[in-house]
């Protein structure tokens, strides 16, 4: 396992009082420095030619054209003056997670800011400027061509409370793409009704009720989440992992526990490993400050003893 990060996701400012602030990822680092948990810094920004498989070529020229800019990105956007710089390395480090995986690594997370599966393939919107998670998707779908594995697609199970819209924008009209949303519902942004499902069934919304709870969401994950991964049988697994599920989460009114999210990934994490597909978690949203960083040692944990004495030290 390795997890990544990087201290410029930091930098991405969203100015005084937004819930999406640097002292969520602060507190994540530090969680998991305080739980002998080590990460690394990843290498870079992501590439125009990786950006521009997910987005359109004017969207990726407006991202570029505001860097060093303060102000807005899109509808509930905003950004400081490092925030694109961020918002290109949020995309290379999930894209680096995925290269990886592929060569071998069983299991990525890739802890950045800013989140992205918000962001369509035309504008930022919803706290995300580029969709790092879908960005990275179709990089580890081109890594898949002229391999034995060609025909397999790649999937992202989006557990984030929120819809992941730009996600499913993004997937809509792809064959060799699927994603399967947990959310709230309803809630912004307003979308992933059940009647979505994509251009050929590869969309699978799941939507629940204000209050669910941690047996709620393990039990649509084990009647209806994995279930439809396994009809899609993916080579290659991505995780946009948002926290905002959270009981007490300033977003949402879902009634997770910290410990029903080490639960979530422990099970997603014994389905992939049982069909030998490696999985890339990505953090999306969360906003209690003060329990991120357990819900994300409790995932990365996940009651798996192998990976505990593997990084425990
Ligand atoms: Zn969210």
């Amino acid at each position: 396992m390795t997890i990544l990060s990087h201290p410029l996701f930091l930098e991405h400012d969203t100015g005084s009082g937004h819930p999406e602030c640097a002292d969520r990822l602060k507190a994540v680092l530090a969680a998991l420095d305080a739980a002998g948990l080590p990460w690394v810094e990843s290498a870079g920004p992501a590439t125009d030619a990786e950006l521009l498989r997910a987005h359109t070529p004017a969207h990726v020229a407006h991202v570029r054209g505001l860097i060093g800019a303060s102000g807005q990105a899109g509808d509930e956007t905003p950004i400081g003056p490092r925030s694109i710089e961020a918002a290109l390395w949020a995309a290379g480090a999930t894209v680096e997670a995925v290269d990886r995986a592929q060569a071998g690594d069983p299991e990525v997370w890739a802890l950045v800011r800013p989140p992205g599966h918000h962001a369509t393939r035309t504008r930022s919107m919803g706290f995300c400027v580029l969709n790092n998670v879908a960005v990275a998707a179709l990089h580890g779908l081109h890594g898949l061509h002229g391999r034995e594995r060609a025909a397999a697609g790649v999937a992202v199970l989006d557990w984030d409370v929120h819809h992941g819209n730009g996600t499913q924008d993004i997937f809509w009209d792809r064959a060799d793409a699927c994603l399967v949303s947990l959310h709230q519902d309803p809630l912004y942004p307003h979308s992933g009704a059940v009647e979505e499902r994509g251009a050929h069934g590869n969309i699978v919304n799941i939507p629940l009720l204000c209050g669910t709870d941690d047996d709620g969401y393990l039990q649509a994950l084990e009647d209806r989440a994995l279930p439809a991964l396994d009809r899609f049988g993916p080579a290659l697994l991505l995780i946009s992992a948002g926290f905002d599920a959270l009981q007490h989460d300033p977003l949402a009114g879902m009634w997770m526990t910290a410990g029903g999210f080490g639960k979530m990934a422990a099970r997603v994490r014994s389905w992939a490993r049982a069909r030998g597909v490696p999985v890339v978690f990505v953090l999306e949203g969360g906003y209690r400050v003060d329990a991120l960083g357990d819900c994300v040692v409790a995932c990365v944990r996940g009651g798996d003893p192998m990976v505990s004495n593997g990084l425990d030290g």
